[in-house]
């Protein structure tokens, strides 16, 4: 029996990792789940798994799901509130498996704890890793945690890696790693037409059902810049040794080349449920719920080089990495402050990578000194993208 706790739990992650739990109750336990507003979705998630804490980050909110948990007689869930509780619940001696599925820097220092705490790390919160950069894999050595990537291309890759690979070693005899990414909802849209693009265009990606922040970046392709910045750091390569790939059917997840010549490759139907339960299990498989890949119905896989121009946001995340340092963490906190505004129909689709270029212009890339740091690069970088943003409107 291993026990769990889910940080995000009522996000689109959140919501398969209890599929795939639902699935195999003799084999895994809720012990904690988080949320950060939805608790119409986490009352009905307490009552059917019933575990020992829920936090909900709003206290408003925490209050009304105790209330409404008591007058159905629900005793066995204890209801807490704030952030440092997502601490707490991350690092309980009797939770095994971290589910790190928050959105964006609001996951860093939960999923960092659970990592100090030597837990296994079910890392979907790429950001976090993103962000902390060396800082999160020397706590990961250090504590001597598992990290497990839930990402489905870091995924892909993690299963093609030789046998008794762990995140962050040297993958010996590996000449590079293709990630593959589906091109999102704008792939072959005319450039010029992008300026008008929506909000909910940009959140209707094409082939997987995803978070709204998230959805964004897949179609600015910023989301492919992040998951470059996470392959470095998770299998210690250099940027050059990372090839982005469009494979618009998004059957292969990713691909290893190994110096001989070899390439393989991980595939499956698009649905996250893959790398969950394979995270979960691991070195062990389980079924889960996802239906078997019809290799007919696929029948064609195609394969061609983003296009910069197109989606100047994988640029700058390869400048970031290439910068090194407390890019990526300037990088993440303007590309969140740019999606936000993007959503809010503040700015237009096409001035997020404006926003980030400029942010990324009043930093320095420095070193990656300690947490502390991280976190005040992090605002710094958040109010500089805001000053810009109100420049640009004004
Ligand atoms: P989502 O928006 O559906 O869910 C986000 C979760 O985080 C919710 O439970 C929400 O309550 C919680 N949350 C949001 N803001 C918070 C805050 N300030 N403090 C505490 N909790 C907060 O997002 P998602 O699509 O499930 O993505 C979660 C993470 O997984 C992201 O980092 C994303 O990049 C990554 N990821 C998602 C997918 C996918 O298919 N959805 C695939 C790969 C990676
Ligand atoms: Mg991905």
């Amino acid at each position: 029996m291993k026990n769990l706790c889910i940080l995000g739990a009522t996000g689109s992650i959140g919501v398969s990792t209890l599929d795939v739990i639902s699935r195999h109750p003799d084999k895994y336990k809720v012990i904690a789940l988080s949320a950060n507003t939805n608790i119409a979705l986490l009352y009905q998630q307490c009552i059917q798994f019933k575990p020992k804490y829920a936090v909900v980050v709003n206290p408003d909110k925490a209050l009304i799901l105790q209330q409404q948990l008591a007058q159905a007689n629900i005793t066995t869930t204890k209801i807490l509130s704030g952030t440092d509780e997502l601490v707490s619940i991350a690092t309980l001696e009797n939770v095994d498996m971290v589910m790190a599925a928050i959105v964006g820097a609001a996951g860093l220092l939960p999923t960092l704890a659970a990592a100090q705490a030597g837990k296994t790390v079910l890392l979907a919160n790429k950001e976090a890793l993103v962000m902390s950069g060396q800082l999160f894999m020397q706590a990961v050595v250090e504590a001597g945690a598992t990290l497990l990537p839930i990402d489905s291309e870091h995924n892909a890759i993690f299963q093609c890696m030789p046998a008794q690979y762990k995140a962050g070693d040297v993958a010996k005899s590996v000449r590079k790693i293709l990630l593959t990414a589906s091109g999102g909802p704008f792939r072959i849209t005319p450039i010029a037409d992008l300026e008008h693009v929506t909000p909910e265009q940009a959140v209707a990606h094409p082939k997987w059902d995803m978070g709204r922040k998230i959805s964004v970046d897949s179609a600015t392709m910023m989301n492919k810049g992040l998951e470059l910045i996470e392959a470095c750091l998770l299998f210690n390569l250099s940027p050059t040794q990372v090839q982005v790939v469009i494979h618009q059917q998004s059957i292969i997840h990713s691909m290893v080349d190994y110096v001989d010549g070899s390439v393989l490759a991980q595939m499956g139907n698009p649905d996250m449920r893959i790398p969950i339960a394979h995270a979960m299990a691991y070195p062990e498989r389980i079924d889960s719920g996802v239906a078997a890949l019809d290799i007919f119905s696929v029948a064609q896989m195609d394969f061609t080089p983003p296009d910069l121009n197109r989606f100047p946001c994988l640029k700058l995340a390869q400048d970031a990495i290439q910068a090194g340092g407390i890019m990526p963490t300037v990088l993440n906190a303007a590309n969140e402050i740019a999606v936000a505004e993007f959503l809010n129909e503040t700015i237009k689709f096409t001035d997020i990578a404006k926003v980030i270029a400029k942010t990324m212009t009043n930093f320095d890339a420095g070193i990656i000194e300690n947490l502390t740091q991280i976190l005040h690069v992090d605002q710094a970088a958040r109010t500089k993208a805001q000053t810009i943003i109100a420049e640009l409107n004004s």
